[in-house]
């Protein structure tokens, strides 16, 4: 996904005249006592799947990775804008598929197995809460492992355009270009002049991934599918989002203006602190997998041998 927040001012830190819930270091007792037994819906961000090697926008080193993300306007109206974005995907797409699932992701679909998660709407693009074996799963933001006709609407599979790519592109070559969000690679200077982008096989005309870019809004039916799910909450559970962007932080504001319990599980603040019941400023890797098993019938991990119950991050 491409930052919509991306040179904008942050939000108010959570000191300016705001109430916060209380921030954890680690799960507790308190924290699983707040879910057992209700029914989850899952809100996930880029931060669930860093430990699956695919970057985020605003972890550790976001700044030095920082770079210009690709305007939908421009991308529609500039076929250079879309031969580049077409070079650098194609770099980057190899090792962006070969991504798996990570503890937090298979966390998640055991809950959901299990009964205690009713679904998860996520913001991230790369597919790994399927590839876990999670069942309803809203992409908000689309999945970058399909590609669209701007023009006729065609779906087509992205391994099936990498292929007509390779193809058009045999002895294309571009070594050091590092992996960025979005299945992306930076590319610098005018290498991608010479790629020679694919068009829609049914009418040739300009293809885009069938991910929502910066400038263009979430699809009608993909929101209202994301809403039926929230519907169903009893308690929201934010995992690995700094909810920089707004279609995914209005979950977190609606839930607080219902009264809804919201727990956040992310590394550092997120804009939603204000709205959060509890937050635990913590790897997912290593929470989630515990929560899995506190939520479970018969899992292996109770709060009663926690060793540092709720302790309260410094
Ligand atoms: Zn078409």
């Amino acid at each position: 996904m491409n930052d919509p927040t991306a040179g904008q001012p942050r939000w108010p830190a959570p000191t300016e005249g705001r109430p916060t819930g209380p921030v954890f270091a680690d799960l507790g007792p308190a924290v699983v006592d707040l879910m057992a037994g209700r029914r989850l819906v899952v809100v996930s961000g880029a931060g669930c799947s860093t430990d699956s090697g695919i970057p985020d926008y605003r972890g550790e080193g976001t700044r030095r990775r920082a770079r210009r993300p690709v305007q939908y306007r421009e991308f529609v109206a500039r076929p250079e804008a879309r031969q580049r974005y077409w070079a650098r995907a194609y770099l980057g797409w190899p090792r962006f598929r070969r991504a798996g699932p990570n503890p937090a992701h298979r966390a998640l679909a055991r809950l959901e197995a299990a009964g205690a998660v009713a679904g998860v709407i996520t913001q991230n693009v790369d597919r790994l809460h399927h590839a876990a074996g999670s069942q309803r799963v809203v992409e908000l933001h689309g999945a970058l492992a399909e590609v669209v006709c701007l023009d006729c609407g065609a779906l087509e599979t992205r391994d099936g355009l990498q292929a007509r790519l390779h193809e058009l592109n045999p002895s294309w070559h571009v070594t050091g270009a590092e992996m960025a969000p979005d299945g992306d690679a930076d590319l610098e200077g005018d290498a991608f002049r010479s790629f020679r982008r694919a068009d829609c096989r049914a009418c040739g005309g300009p293809l885009k991934p069938n991910v929502v870019f910066f400038g263009e809004n979430v699809p009608r039916s993909r929101s209202e599918a994301a809403w039926t799910l929230w519907d169903q909450a009893e308690v929201l559970l934010v995992v690995g989002s700094s909810l920089a962007v707004l279609s995914g932080y209005r979950f977190i504001k609606k839930a607080a203006g219902r009264g809804l319990p919201v727990v956040i599980v992310n590394r550092g603040p997120t804009r939603g602190d204000a709205e959060a019941t509890v937050r635990i400023d913590a790897g997912l890797g290593d929470v989630l997998p515990r929560l899995a098993d506190a939520l479970i019938p018969g899992g292996r991990w109770s709060p009663a041998n926690a060793e540092s119950p709720d302790t309260v991050a410094t």
